[in-house]
């Protein structure tokens, strides 16, 4: 191109035999040519800022994946924006609700309102704050419209079957019953319009395990969109949340673990504007002569869930999908199928396993639709 400013230079030369108004014309041309001429190399340019430097807005989707251990467990938050500094703002601010809701709920956090509710047990009621009462609440109502299947009372029960501290054991029968008369949602009480909540019962004790983690993803969200964040995928362990779509694609594509084999998928769906979560038998568990004991439990026996592998549900927020898949989990195949069928823009699959291992599955109807088996 530098050899083209040089032509039309040498075939203007004789620039001092023209007229004033030709002058003008040639000036004019000279410079509409020149602009033509430079345009291009002035954005060869910024686009190579744009490659050094990866904070600088660009035409072009860039795809930032941030991955951070938190929960005891790890969360991963994916976008696509081509403001990649505004992105990781945005990512860094969801990554803190989702901190700051462990830090609230916790019960390994021994500073945590949910542990300070466990201490007052039986003695007194603990002021906590709005998301605390919220959770709880909402858990109360997922017992109620499981029939006491969700039971965030449970946590007697956690730890006696050794899933708290990750040594699994089998409690005497004795233990257990004594443990049920402590696992019961009707005995916390709420004081709505002090924000405070009390177990009843000496011994008793919250454990949010089942509902927290998608609450939590739902307070990611909730930061992304305030940082105008389009195009998301929230991950925490499997609870996620599913907001705009990735380049060059329609949906987010999901895939669904296969509960015996790690690394194989049952299938994969597409999801936008939506929450996914699954609870699966192989998360925690132990092996005693034979037998799988998983850490989700049924409220009313006392022992842990046998006969389903896994329960995903797709529903409007990830709260919703938490607790209905730990819910149906223990509700089985058709008590399960009842519920997700009941509930308005939920969906889901079931996945039984039977003693062979033999899986089979059953799958409410939109599931089926978006659902594409391998
Ligand atoms: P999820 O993986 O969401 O199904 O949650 C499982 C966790 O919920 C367990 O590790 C326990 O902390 C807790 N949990 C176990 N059984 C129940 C139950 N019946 N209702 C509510 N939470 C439970
Ligand atoms: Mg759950």
């Amino acid at each position: 191109m530098p050899s083209g400013v040089g032509a039309f230079l040498s075939k203007r030369a004789p620039l001092c035999f023209v007229n004033f108004r030709n002058a003008v014309k040639i000036m004019l041309k000279f410079t509409i040519r020149l602009f033509i001429i430079l345009a291009p190399l002035t954005s060869i340019c910024l686009a190579q800022v744009q490659l050094e430097n990866p904070d600088i807005i660009g035409e072009e989707e860039q795809k930032i994946v941030q991955t951070r251990q938190m929960m005891g467990t790890w969360a991963e938050i994916t976008v696509y924006s081509q403001d990649v500094k505004s992105a990781n703002i945005a990512i860094d601010s969801a990554f803190d609700a989702m901190t700051a809701v462990n830090g609230l709920m916790s019960a390994y956090n021994q500073d945590s309102e949910i542990s300070e509710i466990n201490r007052q047990a039986g003695k007194k009621p603990v002021s906590v704050s709005p998301q605390t009462f919220f959770v709880v609440k909402s858990a109360i109502y997922y017992s109620e419209i499981s029939d006491g299947a969700f039971d965030i009372t449970i946590s007697p029960l956690v730890r006696s079957w050794g899933f708290f501290r990750k040594q699994g054991r089998i409690p005497p029968q004795e233990e257990i019953d004594q443990q049920l008369a402590l696992v019961n949602y009707k005995l916390i009480e709420l004081d709505s319009e002090r924000n405070r909540i009390k177990l009843l019962k000496n011994g008793m004790a919250l454990d949010l395990g089942g509902i927290a983690k998608g609450y939590a993803v739902d307070q990611a969200i909730e930061k992304l969109r305030a940082s105008k964040v389009e195009n998301v995928l929230v991950n925490l362990s499997g609870n996620m949340y599913a907001m705009g779509h990735p380049k060059d694609k329609e949906a987010w594509h999901i895939g669904i673990r296969h509960p015996r084999q790690k690394d194989n998928l049952l299938g994969f769906l597409k999801l936008k504007e939506k929450a996914i979560a699954t609870s699966g038998d192989y998360e925690k568990y132990f092996i005693h002569e034979g037998k799988r004991y998983s850490h989700i439990i049924n409220p009313r026996t006392g022992h842990p869930v046998s006969g389903i592998a896994s329960v995903t549900i797709i529903a409007p927020t990830a709260m919703k999908a938490d607790a209905l898949s730990t819910a149906v989990f223990v509700l089985g195949a058709e008590k399960g199928f009842q519920l997700i069928k009941s509930k308005d823009g939920v969906e889901g699959i079931i996945v039984q396993i039977d003693d062979k291992e033999e899986l089979s599955f059953v799958m409410s109807e939109g599931f089926k639709k978006r659902f594409i088996s391998y």
